[in-house]
């Protein structure tokens, strides 16, 4: 497939990057978040936090601020750690193999072979929920297991530059095989078994393909967001947070244990902080 990768190939500046520390926060960063949202808070991180060890050092309340306009800040909590991680157990060397990767935390399967593909050059298939459309559509028409998907992701990467190859899939997946895909203007129509013999779509049952979440509006997750917007702009009483984020004391209450429980705020005096934030209160 990488005879495709010309005319698809997406404009992204962490594309062709080899350091591993700038490959490991973008692919974290894409875990839950389109690409074009991640191009700023990206750079943004890597000129504060160009190493692993300089994320490993910052207090995680710095991590957390530039995880700003990235949503699901639970994955800050997570590359932090993954710094200190690569520090104590790994030398300070982010380590190539995707087993050893996978000891990180948030690296699950999909960053894991990301990582080693892409700043490694090791020859795995990378599989996220594009691709596993993808193979479930255009190579099997039929739902894949998981191991089974991975399987043909390594078999399909052939014997030419694997990282490229990756890319190209990833590049495919996100502009053309998407929940509701545009097949007219596929580079791969002609070759895709289910365009071809129809049926009902092979990718909504199959591993590594992600199901739609909920409504956003009035949800927690939206809640979580706004409480840590709040606490990105520095440390507040539990009143404060109430006022700003306009919803019940009680439920503002529940939500915030959960932040706590995920080590990116905590209780100080009679006020919330993002983790080690030093500044002073905000009204
Ligand atoms: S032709 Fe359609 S289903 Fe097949 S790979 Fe392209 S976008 Fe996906």
């Amino acid at each position: 497939m990488g005879d495709v990768a010309p005319s698809i190939a997406r404009d992204l500046p962490w594309i062709g990057v080899r350091d591993p520390w700038a490959v490991l926060v973008s692919e974290v960063m894409l875990q839950q978040t389109q690409a074009a949202r991640v191009i700023e808070p990206w750079r943004r991180f890597l000129e504060t936090l160009p190493t692993v060890a300089s994320c490993a050092n910052a207090p995680r309340s710095t991590v957390i601020e530039l995880w700003g306009g990235l949503g699901y800040n639970r994955r800050a909590g997570y590359l932090h750690d993954a710094a200190r991680a690569i520090t104590d157990e790994f030398d300070g060397r982010i380590p190539k193999d995707p087993l050893a990767l996978r000891r990180l935390p948030g690296v699950g399967h999909y960053t894991a072979n990301a990582v080693a593909s892409f700043a490694f050059g090791v020859r795995v298939g990378v599989l996220d929920t594009n691709v596993g459309r993808i193979l479930a559509r255009a190579i099997a028409n039929r739902p894949l297991g998981r191991a089974e998907a991975q399987r043909l992701a390594d078999e399909l990467l052939g014997r030419g530059d694997s990282a490229a190859h990756n890319q190209a899939m990833l590049d495919l997946g996100a502009q053309f095989c998407t929940g509701t895909p545009r097949c007219a203007t596929c580079p791969l129509a002609s070759r895709c078994a289910w365009r071809t013999n129809g049926g009902a779509d092979p990718a909504r049952r199959s591993a590594a393909v992600s199901v739609p979440q909920g409504a956003f509006a009035g949800s927690n997750r939206q809640l979580r967001g706004r409480i840590v917007a709040t606490l990105r702009e520095g440390p507040a009483r539990l009143d404060v947070v109430v006022r700003r984020v306009a919803q019940p004391p009680q439920r503002v209450a529940e939500l915030l244990a959960t932040l706590v429980a995920d080590g990116l705020v905590e209780h100080v005096a009679d006020a919330v902080r993002l983790v080690g934030d030093p500044r002073e209160l905000i009204e």
